[in-house]
């Protein structure tokens, strides 16, 4: 299994959401080559703003291991985290971050902000850009794309 393999399966988290009218980011975590939890933004169904992918995936892993520490663990997420999701990262432990898609507006995983890669914390990491760009931002602009003609066909009637 390769980092393709991974992000591949957070892009179909992304496609889910996407089918549930969430924003479409999608997130897996990875410990020993095998995906321990997997999960999609769930702000809207879920009525709140901490549920996030990442958070919800953190969650999710840490039960599976039975401990707040994701220390040998690689999370693959679709977009960057927002700075919530990036001082839960750094929380958690995680090893090492991989993201398919920069948020130069609200990224704080070394676009906006550097939370993740702050050195003067205890924990830090660098994360990896870039894989599978094209396709997250895909789902992400079909997916603005129709809510936009939605509006404008409520807007209408
Ligand atoms: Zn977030």
């Amino acid at each position: 299994m390769d980092d393709y393999f991974y992000m591949r399966e957070a892009i179909n988290e992304a496609k889910l959401a996407r089918l549930e009218d969430e924003v479409p980011i999608g997130c897996v975590i990875v410990k020993d080559e095998k995906i321990i939890a997997r999960s999609h933004n769930y702000t809207y169904k879920g009525k709140s703003a901490l549920k996030h992918a990442e958070i919800l995936a953190i969650d999710r892993a840490s039960k599976y291991i039975g401990d707040f520490r994701l220390e040998d663990c690689t999370m693959y997420v679709t977009m960057e985290p927002c700075s919530m999701c990036a001082g839960a990262i750094i929380n958690s432990r995680i090893k090492r971050l991989v993201i398919a898609l920069a948020d130069v507006k609200r990224g704080a995983c070394g676009s906006n902000t550097n939370i993740t890669g702050d050195r003067s914390q205890l924990h830090y990491l660098d994360a990896e850009f870039g894989i599978m760009r094209e396709e997250s931002l895909e789902i992400l602009q079909s997916f603005f794309k129709k809510l936009r003609e939605k509006r404008k066909r409520d807007s209408c009637q």
